[in-house]
């Protein structure tokens, strides 16, 4: 009796244990189930906290200049600076800065739906007379990167002509004073000034070496300036015409920045990886397109 007993009992139980294993495994499928649905669901949507990564278009301004002047690749009038604006703030898109960008990395924030960044070379003075205005009327930011050797001629040449001159030490004070504008390093010369070193290209017959010293000379050179003559703590290093080399971002990232930013026309998809901020792609903004075709480029429609 008591033998039955037992077996009945243990019948039972392994009953109760094999139901038990089809429920949980039911419940893990579905599980994963909804984890699926959820991660489709997310990387569709292109949320800023997807799994997939942070979706992350960079416009490349240079100059832009007022109403009746030229336009060309490099040089945008500052109504067709307007309507592009004007076009993401009605798309409901939010610009961030380089800061965001390494907040972001680090995990200690995350970033505003659909980001968006406006990025504006060489340190032109039209830059502070067109651009800072027209995002700050918006509630809009950017990243103006900027030459050392340009800023010196505008010390030396005091030209207040917004068609070609640039910005001085204190314009671009100013400017980061006004918390509009991020001031990041394009280098102290080696950018197109005579007899300079055209980016990071190495010269014939130079040592890497040597190549790799000069760099950091002339980068570091424009760190200093920046932080003496501007109050700046540049953290990007936006290369000059885009070049780079296979030691250029652990170059950078030695010398202490936090990323870097080329010319190639590509979406960036960014993840919680802070090595990833040292390949950051950009489209650079012809005067010749209209708002509409060049947003086009960058799924911005
Ligand atoms: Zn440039």
């Amino acid at each position: 009796m008591k033998r039955y007993v037992f077996i009945t009992i243990s019948r039972a139980k392994r009953g109760m244990i094999a139901a038990l294993a089809v429920v949980c495994a039911l419940a893990i499928v579905a599980a994963g189930g909804i984890v699926w649905q959820r991660r489709a669901v997310t990387a569709d949507t292109g949320s800023a906290d997807s799994d997939a990564g942070v979706r992350l278009p960079i416009i490349m301004y240079h100059s832009v200049v007022g109403e009746g002047s030229p336009r060309n690749d490099y040089q945008i009038t500052a109504s067709q600076l307007a309507s592009d604006l004007d076009w993401l703030v009605e798309r409901g898109y939010n610009t961030v800065l380089i800061a965001d960008l390494i907040r972001y990395t680090r995990g200690e924030s995350a970033l505003p739906a659909k980001p968006v960044m406006l990025t504006f070379d060489d340190g032109q003075l039209n830059n502070l007379v067109y651009a800072l205005p027209q995002m700050e009327r918006r509630g809009m930011r950017g990243v103006f990167s900027v030459c050392g050797a340009f800023v010196e001629r505008a010390e030396r040449e005091r030209d207040p002509s917004p068609l070609y001159a640039y910005m001085t030490w204190d314009d671009l004070r100013a400017a980061a004073s006004t918390g509009v504008v991020e001031i990041q390093n394009h280098s102290y010369n080696l950018h197109g000034e005579k007899n300079a070193r055209r980016g990071f290209t190495r010269r014939a017959g130079e040592t890497r070496a040597a190549f790799q010293s000069s760099l950091i000379e002339d980068v570091s050179k424009m760190q200093q300036l920046l932080r003496l003559r501007a109050g700046v703590d540049a953290e990007c290093f936006t290369y000059p015409y885009g070049f780079t080399y296979d030691g250029s971002w652990t170059l950078l990232r030695d010398l202490g920045f936090k990323a870097a930013m080329t010319c190639r026309e590509k979406v960036n998809h960014l993840t919680r990886d802070p090595d990833a901020l040292f390949h950051l792609n950009r489209f650079n903004r012809s005067g010749y397109a209209s708002t509409e075709a060049f947003m086009k480029k960058l799924g911005i429609e």
